[in-house]
């Protein structure tokens, strides 16, 4: 094997360890440049990124490396050359798992356990069903079927069950892949006229973990193949737990009895997560890298981030440019990474009491008028605006609105909020309105 194909299959291998963004961020800007005397030479087109891949995927890199090549290398790293690159974010080049899944023992990712997962409404019933099969495998949720978005979690918590059974039970015999694994897998057993050794290493598992199973949907020697090795492992007693993007109902494609065994046991959906949940995973990753992150930063880059798996990207991003620029992780350095979404976060930084004084003056009435008891048009028409000003832009809670515009009950100001957005639609001096208030409310 030449050193590049042999640096191809070891990426592919750590990038499954550590996770795409820490993949692209860090070890898919490396090359193998050379190989002999137990020397492994590893070239980065990122120079300013070289001492921190050696700090901390040093020993990664060499226990992946060894365990193709069966020696015991020293790795060497040197900066090469490359064409300048603008972002550490993308990635420089995608490597597709491709080696053949027998020869990868259970690639589960060290931190993907119950002990980091941070629950939170939108995940804790999947959360509490996990932890059940973890628990008690094979007896009551059977497939364990887990389905939502991108990056809501799906990967980490159906590892964090594999864990929790590696722990109990060592004599487990499990395989963790994705749907994409599997097809190609089954098409090359196929291609190799080697199905029964196939059949043999899925259908005596005690637990299959099947990830992004959508995949295999539309694709019929593999749905097939699929199917029997379900029935044989839910027969001789074992768990099976699957993900996918979809409620099995909507998988396109998906043949019907499929459909029918997903939803023979428990599929349940993993939302969005919330801003308290997002606070609370940096604060995981961060402690994962041995960072103090204040809480008041968690927050600044959770306002201005939803996906999970770029809230990771910025605090990353925040600790290189921390480290190779010698500047303290701070509020300026977090606003400068999120760019433009740090407006976005300024304009949630505005006081309740700001937005009362503007929109009083813009009305050009009294902060007693605005927060008193008249009911006529001329004022309540901008106590409502102010109703919608402190819910949609300031994300003030209702009860919180009540309490701050002269003791309201919640209700009324539900009402002047819903009033205003209909407004919104359709008649343009409201429109003008909020929008010079917005201007003002930023000045
Ligand atoms: P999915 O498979 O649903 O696309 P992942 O499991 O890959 O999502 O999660 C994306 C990233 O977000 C991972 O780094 C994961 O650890 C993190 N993450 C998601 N949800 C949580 C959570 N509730 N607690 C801690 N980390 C989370
Ligand atoms: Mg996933």
């Amino acid at each position: 094997m030449d050193t590049q194909t042999l640096w191809q299959i070891v990426l592919a291998d750590l990038e499954v360890q550590v996770g795409k963004v820490m993949f692209q961020t860090f070890l898919s800007q490396t090359k193998l440049l050379e190989l002999s005397d137990q020397t492994a030479t590893i070239g980065c087109t990122q120079p300013f990124l070289l001492s921190l891949i050696e700090k901390r995927y040093y020993p990664l890199i060499k226990k992946t490396l060894d365990s193709y090549t069966k020696l015991d290398t020293t790795l060497l790293f040197k900066p090469i050359s490359g064409p300048p690159k603008t972002t550490i974010d993308g990635p420089l080049f995608h490597v597709k798992p491709q080696q053949n899944m027998s020869t990868s023992r259970v690639r589960l990712h060290p931190e993907y356990t119950f002990e980091n997962f941070a629950v939170s409404s939108s995940n804790q019933m999947a959360y509490a069903a996990a932890t059940a099969v973890s628990q008690k495998p094979a007896v009551s949720y059977n497939p364990l079927f887990l389905y939502g978005g991108v990056g809501v979690g799906k990967t980490h918590l159906m590892q964090a069950i594999a864990h929790i059974m590696i722990k109990n039970r060592s004599q487990t015999k499990l395989t963790y892949c994705t749907g994409e694994e599997f097809t190609n897998e089954i098409i090359e057993a196929i291609g190799n006229k080697s199905t029964v050794s196939f059949k043999k290493k899925y259908r005596n598992l005690n637990l299959l973990l099947i990830d992004d199973i959508q995949f295999i949907a539309g694709k019929n020697a593999v749905q097939e193949e699929f199917f029997h090795t379900f029935n044989a492992i839910q027969q001789s007693g074992g768990q099976i737990i699957l993900t996918s993007d979809k409620p099995p109902e909507e998988i396109p494609r998906l043949e019907a009895r499929l459909q029918s065994r997903f939803e023979g046991g428990l599929s349940i959906d993993i939302g969005p997560p919330d801003f308290e949940l997002r606070t609370a995973i940096l604060l995981i990753k961060a402690k994962q890298r041995d960072v103090a992150l204040p809480i008041n930063l968690a927050k600044l880059i959770a306002t201005s981030v939803e996906n999970p798996r770029k809230l990771e990207g910025v605090l990353v991003r925040a600790l290189t440019e921390s480290q190779t620029q010698g500047v303290p992780l701070d509020e300026d350095l977090i606003r400068s990474i999120l760019g433009k979404t740090a407006k976005k976060v300024e304009k949630t930084a505005v006081s309740p009491q700001k937005a009362l004084q503007v929109v009083a003056s813009y009305y050009h009435l009294t902060l007693t008028q605005l927060k008193g008891a008249k009911r006529d048009r001329a004022v309540s028409l901008p106590r409502q605006v102010l109703y919608y000003i402190l819910r949609s832009e300031l994300n003030v809670p209702l009860v919180d609105i009540g309490n701050i515009v002269g003791g309201r009950d919640h209700t009324t100001i539900l009402y002047g909020v819903r009033k205003i957005s209909d407004l919104l639609q359709v008649n343009k001096t409201i429109n003008g309105d909020i929008l010079g208030i917005k201007q003002q409310l930023l000045e």
